[in-house]
């Protein structure tokens, strides 16, 4: 661990059963008896004894199961993320507990030196690796934490001397943040999304503003101002003096630090001085999304002392992660494309830019999160060919999907079909050579499939079958 502050935490309660919950307790169980009194684990109302349960009762931490109804008094509660704020778990938590934070604020407390926050609707996930990588391959020790994977408590124990912490927050991680202070921080776009969660977006835009919120001289903010959420908090940065990286694929800023395209240049101009990069062309990673990603990171990666040649190779050298406009192979001709990953109407949208109009065959459907379809809808009859709808919200996607066409005199052709099997065979039917089948559904997939990774699994399967002739 590089460095610890060595307050006492007194008897503290975690919340959750899932990985991070079992991370924190064992981390706070290792602090027994010299830092913390007692670790006590409610995991929830659905939750069970089992394996996870007795590992821990084992290593020190009295678990309580079946109920929410939080019994004692603690001096810490921590929350794992996907427990809403007002819930009737968390609210009993907090009425027992003299503060309530959330893991990665446990964790961050624990070891608070050279964190970096990357947060934002979508493109967290690619940001992360690629910020993680491009520093690793300027010699940096880094490690990619968080939504990503691996819980930051749990990589506390093994924390190398000067290994920097690439964390992936998610909107319910910050939200329960009070003191995290990282030296650089991303907010790559703020978009609707989770609002069962946090209700409305401005609760969800100030949940991620919590990034920057204890950030000061000599930290680096990096803000798209490519969306009115992003340009406001990023207004906000600047008003309080914070260095503020403004980043944008639309348009070059005239801001003193700044990430941006130059015709078809990655450039990243830190305090006044620019680095030119490399041509978007030269990314493995496609998509205006990805060049947005990749400007992020880069900036990042050079502000924390990378040089510009080694930010060159390593955003070179950098491939798509699984399920995110993965490269799944080429049958016949036509090229196919797991882009599983996207699962809300933005994603998509931004998809569809990686590829030239009129030569997509997109796969669309999956769990109804009925969220509104226009823009979605506008974008595939533009850049589409065929779209294929599936799944639980695949009528009302092919709905949405003719009413556009027809309103604007598109040619999109739309089938439908019940699941992703058959969507696909249409898929197939549909694709000529030249063109490429996209499965990028717009939708979560817990209608068919256990999980995002599952669908693309599948996807990627039968791309690989069809290769065979099977
Ligand atoms: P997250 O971790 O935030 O979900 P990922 O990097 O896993 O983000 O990407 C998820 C999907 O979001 C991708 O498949 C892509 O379609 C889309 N995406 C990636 N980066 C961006 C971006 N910067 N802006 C908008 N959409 C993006």
């Amino acid at each position: 661990m590089t460095s610890t502050s060595h307050s006492q935490l007194g008897d503290v309660l975690v919340l959750g059963l899932g990985r991070t919950g079992e991370s924190a307790a064992r981390h706070l169980a290792s602090l027994v008896p010299s830092r913390v009194s007692s670790v006590t684990l409610y995991g929830g109302a659905d939750s069970r004894p089992g394996e996870r349960s007795r590992a821990l009762e084992l290593a020190g931490v009295s678990v309580v199961t079946g109920t929410e109804a939080v019994e004692g008094s603690y001096d810490l509660a921590v929350a794992s993320p996907g427990i809403p704020l007002d819930s009737a778990f968390l609210r009993s938590a907090a009425a027992c507990s003299r503060e309530l934070v959330g893991e990665v604020e446990l964790a961050f407390r624990e070891s608070p030196g050279r964190w970096v926050a990357i947060t934002g609707t979508n493109g967290k996930t690619t940001t992360t690796s690629l910020t993680t990588h491009l520093m690793r391959e300027a010699g940096m020790a880094a490690r990619s934490v968080g939504n990503i994977g691996t819980p930051p408590t749990e990589a506390l124990a093994d924390r190398g001397e000067g290994e920097w912490f690439v964390a992936e927050l998610s909107s319910f991680q910050l939200a329960t943040t009070e003191r995290l202070r990282p030296r650089a921080a991303v907010l790559l776009n703020v978009t609707p999304d989770h609002l069962e969660w946090h209700h409305t977006m401005e609760a969800y835009a100030a949940a991620k503003e919590r990034a920057f919120a204890n950030m000061g001289a000599g930290d680096l903010a990096v803000v798209s101002v490519d969306d009115a959420w992003c340009r406001s908090v990023a207004a906000r940065c600047e008003g309080r003096g914070l260095r503020t990286c403004e980043l944008s694929v639309e348009r070059e800023p005239d801001s003193a630090c700044a990430a941006f395209l130059r015709r078809d240049t990655l450039v990243v101009r830190l305090d006044g001085v620019e680095h030119a990069l490399l041509d978007r062309s030269d990314l493995k990673i496609f998509g205006l999304h990805n060049a947005q990603n990749a400007l992020a990171a880069a900036s990042v990666a050079l502000e924390l002392g990378a040089s510009p040649e080694r930010v060159r190779d390593g955003l070179a050298s950098f491939s798509p992660i699984e399920h995110r406009i993965e490269p799944a192979g080429e049958v016949g001709g036509v090229r196919y494309v797991n882009d599983s990953k996207a699962t809300n109407t933005d994603s998509v949208e931004k998809a569809l830019t990686a590829f030239d109009a009129g030569t997509v065959v997109v796969l669309l459907g999956g769990h109804d999160k009925m969220t509104d379809l226009s823009s979605l809808a506008d974008a595939a009859c533009a850049r589409c060919r065929v779209a294929v709808c599936f799944g639980e919200a695949g009528p009302r996607i092919a709905c949405a999907l003719e009413r556009a066409r027809d309103a604007s005199g598109a040619r999109l052709e739309v089938l439908r079909a019940p699941h992703l099997r058959e969507a696909f065979d249409a898929a197939v039917r549909a694709a000529r050579p030249g063109e490429t089948v996209l499965l990028s559904p717009a939708c979560s997939s817990f209608d068919e499939f256990a999980n995002m990774a599952e669908r693309g699994r599948l996807f990627k399967e039968l791309v690989r079958r069809l290769g065979e002739g099977a």
